[in-house]
């Protein structure tokens, strides 16, 4: 319908309408489709805390932990003679939780204040990791935990892995100088395949966004956690 047309429709609806009761919303436009932010807001805040309409943040990261911890005990039950088993992780959303920096930025992104924050090394385990870290050590499989994260926030990081309850990991791989300028999927992959160089079968990667997991090689299983927050391509 032109315009025109359109104006003319809407003129005939509003004087009848204003003749009926005289309360009348104008046409909108079709920006007000796109989700409101501060509305975006407390849904996630309702989702982390269970008391939305989109489910139980902790349920889903239990239920895919679960999913995970399940393959692991299965596949180090049929490991081949001579094989090296290696778990996959990520730090951010998968194995640390920023979420309480998340909500005092009001959901911002602010460099300088989210290292700050990594710096004070407080951000709390995620439970279903912390479990499937300890049935990894328990089957005897190498722990990788692969971030974005720079190399200059490796002490940071380790106080805080150490704080919020894991200990005995094979290696912590951050991002070099030289990475820095690297797509996540290009940067992960690579770093998989320099593991996997060294004589390890990487049997499942766990991550909150599609770039921990995409990119050869691939793990045996690639377990994906929801991460509404934010997205890093
Ligand atoms: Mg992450």
């Amino acid at each position: 319908m032109c315009l025109r047309l359109r104006g003319a429709v809407f003129a005939v609806f509003l004087v009848a309408s204003l003749g009926a009761s005289a309360q009348v919303i104008a046409p909108t436009a079709p920006s007000e489709r796109i989700p409101n932010l501060d509305k975006l807001k407390d849904e996630l805040k309702a989702y982390h805390d269970c008391t939305g309409s989109y489910g139980c943040y902790t349920r889903d990261l239990d239920l895919q932990a679960d999913r995970a911890i399940m393959f692991l005990k299965q596949r180090a039950a049929h490991k081949r003679p001579g094989e090296k088993l290696a778990l996959v992780l990520d730090i951010d959303e998968t194995t640390l939780s920023n979420y309480p920096e998340m909500v005092a930025a009001g959901f911002a992104y602010d460099v300088a204040r989210f290292e700050a924050w990594e710096k004070e090394a407080k951000a709390p385990a995620i439970g279903g990791t912390l479990r499937l870290y300890k049935a990894a050590r328990r089957l005897g499989v190498s722990v990788f935990f692969l971030t974005g994260r720079p190399e200059s926030d490796r002490a940071a990081t380790v106080a805080d892995l150490h704080a919020a309850g894991f200990d005995g990991w094979q290696e912590l791989i951050l991002r070099s100088a030289s990475e820095a300028n690297s797509t996540a999927v290009i940067y992960k992959s690579g770093e998989r395949a320099r593991i996997a160089g060294k004589g390890y079968r990487i049997v499942l990667n766990v991550g909150d966004q599609w770039s921990d997991l995409r990119g050869k090689p691939m793990a045996e299983l690639s377990v994906k956690y929801p991460d509404p927050f934010y997205f890093i391509p």
